[in-house]
């Protein structure tokens, strides 16, 4: 046990052996163990007692209430690791009566480790190891599950399916993190159980999917979802792709396309954003299907603006943020985009930036990889996808001109008593000149002395003053734009 004792953070140690030294049992339970034998870094530190919430309270300086179940949060102060920031402890709990699969019905508070691991939801995750004895108690076959990769409920499968019907997503999210498989009957009694997850709250459900869809393998997560019958109580529109062939260009129906994007956006690691767009990008393609007697195929016209209006429903029903549906709706009304070589110009791509959001730009061009990819295309199609990037580059970067400077027009006929005319625009391309030279001159007190010299210069002088700045910016777009195209290879 040595190696788990390694692996605990000074900050955890500190805690239990203040728990140790008050003559409290303490032990370090379920996910971290979990973690720390397959050596992974846990995402939070667990701690099990058989002190009272008071109790608990009274040995450490900084801690609070964290739900209606007696844990107490024990603040780490000067903890530079987010995830041992807070160390939650919660007394040895025995649950009560489920009567409703999602919350007991009373939390009675016990004097026994055995107690509190038997409510515990897989043998994975119930483990709890003590650091002052260096003994790690595992009554339910948790090491070797652990080590053989296998989520299995303990106790009797499908009555804790029915207690809390989250466990069903909890065992997917579970599997699709670790890569782990899940055990026949647990699995069985998931399937039978499916239909109670529609007692379960939305924001809970959304918690776990969220999880999934960043998970290594959400792929595979969503077949098994699909096949024990509880995707429809997370996204029902995924399932209606099912069997909807699609044209010649794709080898799989609609759902599988969908899900085989999803999962080349895990395998790049991409954001959660592109993640949950490539699920939902051709959502809209079964309501949107008619045969085409001409081209001898399905067509799929408007799909991308019925998936738009299908995606932000489904997501509105999962009570994502505002800001999460609204940028999942536009990247599925524009995911066409870059599909289409003889419509992307600079102009056109100005637009779409401006239409899904300069932030949703990147992730539009990793969508359309995903889309390609999710067609069962084996390539990512490089060349033509770092043009369209240096088309974006060059369409957001702020173009070399005079609307740079310091000073506008109106300000110069101010300070000069100039009247509108040529003479405003030599003026503005002469101080342009000089603030490309040397852009710490860009100030407006320095330009304002600049131009009453400026100013006193004939038509002719000034002229060629002004056309030598105007030279000089387009020199350097030039330059910029080939800087540009350098960069993603392309020219
Ligand atoms: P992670 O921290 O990576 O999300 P975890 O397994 O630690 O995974 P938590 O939500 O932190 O999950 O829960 C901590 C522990 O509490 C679990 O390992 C498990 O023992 C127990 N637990 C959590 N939710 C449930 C549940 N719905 N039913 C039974 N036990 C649960
Ligand atoms: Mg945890």
């Amino acid at each position: 046990m040595q190696l788990l004792e390694d692996q605990i953070p000074a900050e955890v140690s500190r805690i239990t052996e203040t728990f140790t030294k008050a003559g409290f049992e303490v032990w370090i339970v379920g996910g971290c163990v979990r973690d720390l034998l397959l050596g992974r870094t846990p995402k939070d530190w667990d701690i099990t007692t058989n002190a009272n919430p008071e109790e608990i309270q009274s040995l450490f300086e900084n801690t609070f209430y964290t739900n209606e179940f007696g844990t107490v949060g024990i603040v780490n102060d000067d903890a530079t690791n987010e995830n041992v920031k807070i160390v939650e402890a919660t007394p040895y709990r025995l649950e009560g009566k489920y009567s409703d699969a999602r919350r007991p019905d009373n939390v009675i508070f016990s004097k026994h480790i055995e107690d509190d691991l038997k409510r515990r939801d897989f043998t994975i995750n119930a483990m709890a190891y003590d650091p002052a004895k260096k003994k790690l108690l595992d009554l339910y076959g948790g090491i070797k599950d652990t080590a053989a990769g296998v989520v299995r409920a303990v106790g009797e499968p499908e009555e804790r399916f029915a207690e809390d019907a989250l466990r069903i997503m909890r065992a997917i999210r579970i599997s699709a993190e670790l890569g782990f498989t899940i055990e026949a009957e647990t699995k069985a009694a998931m399937q039978k159980c499916a239909s109670q997850l529609g007692k379960i709250s939305k924001e809970r459900i959304r918690d776990e999917f969220v999880r999934i869809l960043n998970s290594a393998k959400p792929m595979n997560a969503i077949i098994l979802a699909q096949s024990i019958g509880i995707l429809g109580y997370i996204a029902p529109d995924l399932e209606k792709g099912i069997g909807v062939e699609q044209n010649q260009a794709h080898s799989f129906d609609v759902f599988e396309h969908n899900i085989r994007a999803l999962q080349h956006a895990a395998d790049k690691n991409w954001s959660f954003e592109v993640r949950l767009a490539a699920l939902f990008h051709d959502i809209g393609k079964p309501a949107s299907r008619r045969w085409s007697d001409e081209k001898h195929d399905w067509t799929f016209h408007g799909h991308d603006v019925v998936g738009a209006r299908i995606t932000k429903k489904a997501l509105e029903a999962l009570k994502f943020s505002r800001e999460t549906i609204e940028n999942a709706e536009r990247m599925v009304r524009w995911h066409m985009f870059f599909s289409d070589p003889d419509k992307i110009t600079l102009s056109a791509v100005r637009r779409i930036i401006t239409n899904v959001g300069r932030d949703n730009i990147e992730k539009l061009i990793e969508l359309r990889i995903c889309d390609r990819i999710g067609t069962g295309r084996p390539k990512e199609q490089p060349f033509r996808l770092r043009k369209y990037q240096a088309m974006i580059e060059e369409a957001l970067r702020d173009p070399i001109s005079v609307g740079m400077l310091a000073i506008d027009g109106k300000r110069i006929m101010e300070v000069t008593g100039e009247k509108a005319g040529p003479r405003i625009g030599w003026l503005l391309h002469a101080l342009l000149e000089e603030v490309l030279e040397d852009p710490k001159l860009n100030t407006k007190e320095y330009l304002e002395a600049k131009i009453l010299e400026l100013v006193k210069l004939s038509d002719k002088d000034l002229r060629a003053i002004g056309d030598a700045g105007k030279e000089k910016k387009e020199e350097l777009e030039e330059e910029s734009i080939k800087e540009i195209q350098k960069k993603y290879f392309v020219n």
